[in-house]
């Protein structure tokens, strides 16, 4: 589903991402672990044409990503992106923020609006919603609509960056527990992520990636079990 090879970005004379070779199949989960800084954002914003990059190559769905951020359009329509704020319009319902997209880049009839709104609320467990407005709802059911947003475009593969970092933990739970259901139903993902029990419990497979590069990656298991290198064991596991 999404493929990159030898992806190279800097910022001027900094580089961020310094050959990437990284390879998500269909049905995926994959999570990104690592320190601040490690390149984890600057990634998933290349994959999602929201960053340029200078070398390598990244396919998403069968579709070449652009270096320099032309043809974005096709590639919108496979990649949903959750960040960490949720970025809902505020003076839009849930209705209305969860179809902007279809109806506007994919012609969506009015007629099938309610029943697309149903279906994406349905999956992130917030059917009863739909007229709400964002300011009347959590902080954890605005980022589940944030997803639900996404699902609505019916994309082939999902990218998550810290979508629960902004939460107070009571409310990170019920976000995740919405990821593992997706994740369950068989959605392609990537997602970077502190939480490193759910990152282990959901995700398939885990990226360390440490200055720029995937330092580490495996089955999720092995890498929390046996973590094999210094960089890794000491993320994981700082006071050993
Ligand atoms: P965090 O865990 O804090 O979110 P991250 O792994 O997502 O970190 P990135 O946001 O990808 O890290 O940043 C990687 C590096 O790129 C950092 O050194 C950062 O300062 C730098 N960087 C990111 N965006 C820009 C920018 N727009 N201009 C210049 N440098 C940038
Ligand atoms: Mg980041």
């Amino acid at each position: 589903a999404l493929r990159i090879e030898n992806l190279r970005k800097s910022y001027g004379a900094l580089t961020v991402l310094k050959g990437i070779d990284l390879t998500v199949a269909n049905g995926d989960v994959v999570a990104v672990i690592g320190r601040s800084g490690s390149g984890k954002s600057t990634m998933l914003r290349c994959i999602n044409g929201l960053e340029q990059f200078q070398e390598g190559a990244i396919e998403v769905a069968g579709h070449k990503v652009d270096r320099s951020g032309a043809n974005l359009r096709a590639l919108r329509r496979e990649v949903g992106m959750v960040f960490q704020s949720y970025n809902l319009f505020p003076h839009l319902n849930v209705a209305e923020n969860i179809t902007l997209a279809p109806r506007v880049v994919k012609g969506l009839p009015r007629e099938q609006c309610a029943a697309l709104v149903h279906e994406v609320l349905a999956r992130v467990g917030l059917a009863d919603k739909a007229g709400a407005y964002p300011d009347q709802l959590s902080g954890g059911q605005q980022q589940r609509v944030a997803i639900a947003r996404s699902l609505a475009m019916k994309p082939k593969v999902m990218l998550f960056d810290e979508v629960t970092s902004a939460l107070d933990p009571e409310l990170t739970g019920e976000v995740l527990k919405t990821i593992s259901e997706l994740a369950r139903a068989g959605m392609t993902m990537l997602l970077v992520t502190h939480e490193m029990g759910f990152a282990r419990r959901v995700a398939n497979r885990t990226v360390f990636m440490h200055q720029g590069t995937v330092w580490e990656e495996g089955r999720s298991e092995d890498i929390f079990a046996n973590p094999r290198t210094p960089e890794l064991r000491c993320f994981i596991a700082p006071d050993l």
